[in-house]
């Protein structure tokens, strides 16, 4: 079958590389990484970055489910490119030991057989000194098939691994995506191509190419980055990634010193207080040339200051990003049409997991959904 996906970022890449691997005669369509934010007049993706937390803890059964099929496959996804991108320092999870949210991620670890090591109170910083937590912190932490990836060379690495299974690239923005009477009919600017088949994968921006069709919601998102000396990389170079959860509910992650392409370290912690609802395409192309928001990033240098009281920052810097949810906090990979399927929403956790939901975009668009991810009725 001639299949079209749309959009070049961590799922739609992923699901690329499946349909090549089913057989399938793949048309991967999306505009590349912008060099400068400030004059781009296209979409934005969310990938954008050296780092990501990835691991099989998580408090929910969905999400853990599908980050272990794609971190099972990080190693073949290398090898079948030559790109790595997967660094595993193991990630780390922690709360008040007596919450619903730990509570929830021994059900999980037990139910999906996640391995990691416990550590309450004192304990954390005697095994991680440079963490600091309240004392009635439990802490769960996976030294294995974790750590971080880097989704840039991640969407690089399925591109690559999907070129060389036979998909074709085409660098440049879908300006409308239509369910013909026997296809999908995809329109660029100055040609219209057409598919038996096609994927919509378009991060944020998905809901401008389906006329509004799907209940997302884009949230603005501001991360800020601690420059480091590489000595202070390397005292932190076993660090995991983490994420701690606040009696309020408030849940930053952070991931450790990792070498970005300007030749510097940097940790980098997101986590937003405030939800800003960012709904239709030019706020967002708005909020990523706007370069984030100076108070959010403020209120995570307070908190990476309560974590680590003992780093030593060279410099701040924050940058733009957008998260998409849905109203059943798993993504949409379904059928959306006779010839359309979609698949959007990473819900603040899709870059792990995103080989696996490739595979889902590409089983649903034969009509195999996944009832986990189907449009929420
Ligand atoms: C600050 C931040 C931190 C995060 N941290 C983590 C983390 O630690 N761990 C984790 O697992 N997840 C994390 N996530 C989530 C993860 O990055 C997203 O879930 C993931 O990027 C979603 O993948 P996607 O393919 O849906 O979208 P994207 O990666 O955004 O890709 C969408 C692609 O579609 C393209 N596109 C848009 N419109 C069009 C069009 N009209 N025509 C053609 N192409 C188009 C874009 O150019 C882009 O390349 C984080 C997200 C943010 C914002």
């Amino acid at each position: 079958m001639r299949i079209a996906v749309v959009g070049r970022g961590l799922i739609g890449s992923a699901a690329a590389r499946h349909l090549t691997l089913m057989g399938h005669e793949v048309t991967l369509i999306g505009p590349s990484e912008p060099t400068e934010f400030a004059t781009h007049n296209g979409p934005f993706g969310s990938h954008y970055d050296e780092g990501r937390i990835t691991r099989g803890l998580d408090p929910y059964p969905f999400w853990s489910r599908v980050s272990l099929a794609s971190i099972s496959r990080y190693r073949d996804i290398e090898a079948a490119s030559g790109v790595p991108f997967f660094n595993e320092v193991g990630a780390m999870m922690s709360g008040p030991a007596d919450s619903d949210y730990v509570h929830s991620l021994e059900t999980v670890m037990a139910g999906n057989g996640v391995m990691a090591e416990r550590f309450d109170g004192a304990e954390i910083a005697a095994r991680f000194p440079y963490f600091q937590f309240p004392d009635d912190t439990r802490a769960y932490y996976q030294p294995k098939e974790a750590g971080h990836i880097s989704p840039r060379n991640l969407v690089r690495a399925q591109g690559i691994a999907a070129t060389r299974g036979g998909a074709q690239i085409i660098d440049a923005e879908v300006l409308d995506v239509r369910d013909g009477v026997t296809g999908a009919v995809i329109k660029l600017a100055g040609q219209t191509l057409r598919f038996d088949r096609a994927i919509v994968a378009a991060g944020g921006f998905t809901n401008k190419l389906m006329d509004d069709a799907l209940p997302l919601t884009v949230y603005a998102r501001t991360v800020a980055m601690f420059r480091v000396t590489d000595a202070e990389a390397a005292r932190l170079a076993w660090m995991p990634s983490l994420i701690h959860v606040y009696p309020t509910g408030e849940d930053p992650y952070l991931l450790p010193a990792i070498k970005y392409p300007d030749g510097h370290h940097y940790l980098k912690i997101g986590g937003d207080r405030v939800d800003i609802e960012l709904t239709n395409d030019e706020d967002m192309r708005d909020w990523f040339r706007s370069g984030g928001s100076v108070e959010v990033g403020e209120m995570l240098t307070d908190m990476i200051r309560d974590r680590m009281p003992d780093l030593a920052i060279q410099e701040v810097v924050v940058k733009p990003c957008v998260t998409t949810f849905t109203p059943h906090n798993h993504p949409i990979i379904d059928m959306l049409g006779n010839h359309i399927a979609v698949a959007v929403a990473g819900c603040g956790r899709g870059a792990k997991n995103s080989d696996e939901l490739g595979r889902l975009a590409a089983e649903a668009v034969m009509g195999r959904t996944d009832p986990d991810t189907r449009v929420p009725v």
